[in-house]
């Protein structure tokens, strides 16, 4: 606590004073509605819980593009082997000559298409399982995203419903706070310059023996002295408000 070396507060520039305490705390706790209300938070986790479930639709979805990619080129070379194999059997069918009917080298390459039909027809099965789980899994989280959207859609309109409100509510306090501004004396002007600018509630009351502002307790003899000599202005050298005993 400083004593200013300024001039003394008049009567009316105390009625001021609280006025201004009066209007400033109630502008300070009107955009606290906005910055520290429940609907600010709600709308940000709405928001981080629907770009999630987004991120994981859309993961599953270049999952399942991969996955049809893959299988158009499993069918491609399912289809080859497949062909292969029944050119190779009307082959060894139809030959009337023995050397084809006999031949083992034939007869092997058939074993071996055989082989590649079955293999790559397995692994179309398989895609075609996980395609299936896949699909599954994306209209589940289709649906989740839906709903993860319109729970962030109500959120934000409840928010910007009450940033609406609060815009309002300030710009009638602000136009309170221009008249009362105007009608400070010379006094009271010079000391509220000498509040940290970033404080927008620059005076405070001495509540209970502490700053009203930023709750510092003051020593018993200084809470006396504001009490008793509330002409004198003084300021809290924590928060750097004017303090008045209100
Ligand atoms: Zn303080």
């Amino acid at each position: 606590m400083t004593n200013s070396n300024d001039k003394q507060f008049s009567e009316s520039d105390l009625e001021s004073l609280i006025a201004l305490q009066s209007l400033t705390s109630r502008i300070v706790k009107n955009s606290l509605r906005l910055s520290a209300g429940p609907q600010s938070g709600d709308f940000r986790e709405k928001a981080v819980a629907y770009k999630r479930l987004k991120s994981q639709f859309d993961a599953v979805s270049s999952e399942i593009e991969a996955l049809k990619a893959d299988q158009l080129q499993v069918e491609a070379e399912l289809a080859r082997f497949s062909g292969e194999l029944e050119k190779s059997k009307k082959l060894l069918a139809n030959s009337s000559q023995k050397e084809y009917r006999f031949n083992p080298k034939l007869q092997l390459q058939i074993s071996e298409l055989d082989g590649k039909v079955t293999e790559y027809t397995e692994a179309e099965l398989r895609i075609i399982d996980k395609l299936e789980a896949l699909e599954k899994k994306s209209a589940q989280l289709d649906a989740d995203v839906k709903v993860a959207y319109r729970e962030a859609a109500v959120s934000k309109a409840e928010l910007d419903r009450l940033k609406a409100e609060v815009d309002e509510v300030q710009d009638e306090l602000n136009r309170e706070l221009d008249i009362l501004r105007s009608s400070l004396s010379e006094v009271v002007l010079s000391n509220l310059k000498r509040v940290p600018s970033e404080i927008v509630d620059k005076v405070s009351l001495l509540v209970g023996g502490s700053c009203g502002g930023c709750r510092l307790m003051f020593s018993s003899s200084l809470s006396e002295k504001i009490r008793r000599s509330p002409s004198s202005p003084n300021f809290c050298e924590e928060c750097g408000r004017i303090v008045v005993s209100g």
